[in-house]
């Protein structure tokens, strides 16, 4: 019974598309946008590992959607409606209530429903969300299509959520708990970028994906890693740590010939982009400070490590 009331109260809303079905079917029901094609996928969130136990609900509500909603960004989809997996270890109505406003916070701003889910309870507070998006048919950008002599571009700042973890309470804790993703610049990016990852794990973590993905290697300037001034205040070694192998940024991290980089660039976009590196022949990752190759030590975030 209090499932039910749970999913009533918290999750209910109208949905309302033409012969779609949403919550209080066994299934939803979606009818996919003529030559377009299905995009999903699904993250889990666990309390106190994928956020401190003292993060507001509010935040754990929008950042369940948010990093699943970058994930569809990062194939250049167009997000349509998320499910959500919910296990509670108690019945907190004041939890319940900033979760569920964080969760349609985040689906409103960028255009999403909820459909369905599931409601249980066991020990530990786990948020599942599963998300649906659409792309015209053979359009989404992929990890293997990087290419030598494309440009490595990263939206937004880079190593911001890891210093807002080490340092709770201070200004960068919002990119922390409310992450952005960058739903409006991936979609932009079709037919422009030959590669594309969001960074969850940490830049060098990522970029590796694609340059597993695509066979090549890549040269990274660590001069042009854009940094909140923040985390570009730190001895270097220090700032490359959170720049390369902090987690939690959901920026894009994508490569692009030279010539489309350029068309991007006549396009008015809603998140600053950087152009950091150039994708390689050899297939190593290396970087360069002050014009000298440079070795980096670092290491991104890996569960089961
Ligand atoms: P079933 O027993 O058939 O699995 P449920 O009783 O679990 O169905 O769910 C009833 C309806 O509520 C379904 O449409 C399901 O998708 C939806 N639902 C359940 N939990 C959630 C949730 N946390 N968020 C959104 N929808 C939910
Ligand atoms: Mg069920």
């Amino acid at each position: 019974m209090a499932e039910f009331s749970i999913i009533e109260q918290y999750f209910t809303r109208p949905f309302t598309q033409q012969d779609d079905i949403g919550i209080g079917d066994d299934s939803a029901i979606l009818t996919p946008p003529t030559n377009q094609q299905l995009v999903i996928c699904t993250d889990t969130l666990v309390a106190g590992r994928h956020f401190p136990l003292e993060t507001s609900a509010h935040a754990v509500g929008w950042k369940s959607v948010a990093v699943n909603l970058s994930d569809i960004a990062a194939m250049g989809a167009k997000p349509h409606s998320i499910l959500l997996a919910l296990s509670l270890p108690n019945i907190d109505h004041d939890w319940l209530q900033g979760f569920s406003q964080g969760l349609f916070d985040c689906c409103d701003r960028f255009g999403v429903a909820l459909i369905g889910g599931d409601t249980t309870q066991s020990a530990h507070l786990t948020i599942t969300v599963t998300a649906l998006g659409y792309i015209e048919s053979g359009q989404a950008i992929c990890r293997s299509g990087a290419r030598a002599g494309d440009y490595i571009v990263v939206s937004g700042q880079v190593g911001d959520a890891a210093y807002g973890l080490q340092h709770l309470g201070g200004a960068l804790q919002s990119r922390l708990d409310y992450p952005t993703p960058r739903c409006e610049l991936g979609q932009t990016l079709k037919g422009l970028a030959s590669s594309m990852i969001d960074v969850s794990d940490g830049l060098a973590q990522d970029l590796d994906h694609i340059l597993k993905a695509s066979n090549v290697g890549a040269k990274i300037f660590l001069d042009q890693l854009p940094l909140d001034p923040a985390v570009q205040a730190l001895p270097n070694q220090q700032k490359w740590q959170y720049a390369l192998a902090g987690g939690d940024d959901y920026e894009l991290c994508f490569t692009i010939s030279p010539q489309n980089y350029e068309k991007l660039l006549q396009q008015q976009l809603n998140v600053k982009i950087t152009m950091i590196g150039l994708i390689t022949q050899t297939t190593d990752l290396i970087f360069e400070h002050d014009g000298q190759n440079h070795p980096v030590q670092f290491h991104g975030y890996q569960h089961f490590a």
